[in-house]
């Protein structure tokens, strides 16, 4: 990224010869971007975040058709969730399709809420609370017959399972740069028929006209290097991942029995793990674990510190203390099986201190297992 900050600083729209290098560094991380997708170069826009290419996507819809509904699940990520209720407000009518304990969702719970006037159907790929991989294909090929455009926010995915949009007749999928080590603050967006696209911003003819803005081109020549990274580390990285996710679950549940795990143990995003652990305060453990330098998270970053329930477990069935007490734990192939040993202590030390040292307020309400052995 750095020659694209200091040397190669020309603006990619104009026409001198550092502008026009910065364009074709822009169309060199296109085409990688499209490999990891799947698709053609002329299918992709960047943007500035996965919030922006959802946005963009179900805008997008609205403004193609007089259509006014929008079909969407409970387990979806805040960038669609408060698009939705501001459609809601605004004149729009949202359905929200429930989700199996388990937390995927079924293609009849959305068969039986859509409408006459439904505008799109957008149903998250991996959740980003729990890793939980929705049958997208079967979703996507559905709406395609029925002749609904059909987005997903895919933005957990790229890197961690392969995607294949030439196989998928999804109309657009958001991805998102920092999920998959490229920087923060770009984005990308798959957009099945370009020509039928209709911009959210208004004004230069940058994206081919569909996405208006001088270009952040160091972030993209990034995105463009993340994206070709993942794909060729993909299936190493996956499995170094699940190695550590698992062998944590499973020594994590030898030493404190009644931790639960959350969501379908398949079809589950290999680096991801969302676990109960019953009258824990999540959100004191974080910034306390945190502290012990164990960074993880209650429900999506997103969210933390609005003081509210996981709306995604509460989805699944979870009550909400349970929902409180639950933490998001995921790895990525930097980290290592000894930092995944560390990680066991720390949080096992953390929980035996809380619950049978007796020295908590809520040690005394809610003492109801016991950690079996300690490291
Ligand atoms: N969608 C999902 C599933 C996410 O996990 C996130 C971020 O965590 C977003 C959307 C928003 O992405 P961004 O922060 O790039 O706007």
């Amino acid at each position: 990224m750095i020659p694209w900050l200091t040397e190669h600083y020309g603006n990619p729209s104009s026409l001198y010869p550092t502008a026009k290098r910065a364009k074709s560094a822009i169309e060199e991380a296109r085409e990688k971007v499209a490999a990891l997708l799947g698709c053609q170069p002329r299918q992709v826009i960047f943007t500035s975040c996965g919030t922006e290419s959802n946005h963009s996507a179900i805008l997008s819809a609205l403004r193609q058709t007089r259509r006014r509904h929008i079909l969407t699940s409970r387990t979806e990520h805040s960038a669609i969730m408060k698009l939705c209720s501001w459609l809601e407000r605004n004149g729009n009518a949202v359905s929200y399709a429930p989700v199996e304990p388990d937390g995927l969702i079924k293609l009849e719970s959305l068969q039986n809420l859509v409408r006459q006037d439904t505008a799109i159907v957008s149903v998250m790929w991996a959740n980003n609370e729990t890793g939980v991989l929705n049958p997208i294909n079967e979703i996507a090929q559905w709406c395609h017959d029925q002749g609904l455009l059909f987005h997903t926010d895919a933005v957990q995915v790229p890197g961690k399972i392969p995607i294949n949009l030439s196989d998928i007749p999804a109309d657009f999928l958001s991805i998102s740069g920092h999920k998959f080590h490229a920087p923060k603050g770009i984005g990308a967006l798959y957009i099945r028929e370009p020509e039928k696209f209709v911009p959210m911003f208004f004004g230069g003819s940058q994206e081919n006209g569909l996405r208006a803005g001088t270009e952040a081109v160091a972030q993209i020549v990034g995105l463009g290097v993340a994206a070709e990274l993942a794909l060729e580390h993909l299936e190493q990285e996956a499995s170094v991942c699940a190695f550590m996710r698992d062998h944590f679950e499973e020594e994590l549940q030898k030493k404190i029995p009644t931790v639960r795990i959350n969501g379908n143990r398949t079809y589950r995003l290999p680096n991801t793990s969302n676990i109960t652990i019953p009258g824990l305060n999540a959100v004191q453990a974080v910034q306390e674990l945190g502290e012990k330098g164990l960074c993880l998270s209650t429900g999506s970053a997103c969210t933390s510190g609005s003081g509210s329930a996981s709306h995604v477990l509460t989805a699944m069935g979870l009550a909400e203390n349970d929902a409180r007490a639950s933490l998001r734990i995921s790895w990525s192939a930097y980290n290592t099986i000894e930092e995944t040993n560390t990680a066991l202590d720390i949080l096992t030390d953390y929980i035996q201190s809380k619950f049978l040292n007796l020295s908590t307020p809520e040690a005394t309400q809610t003492p109801s297992w016991t950690v079996q052995s300690h490291s």
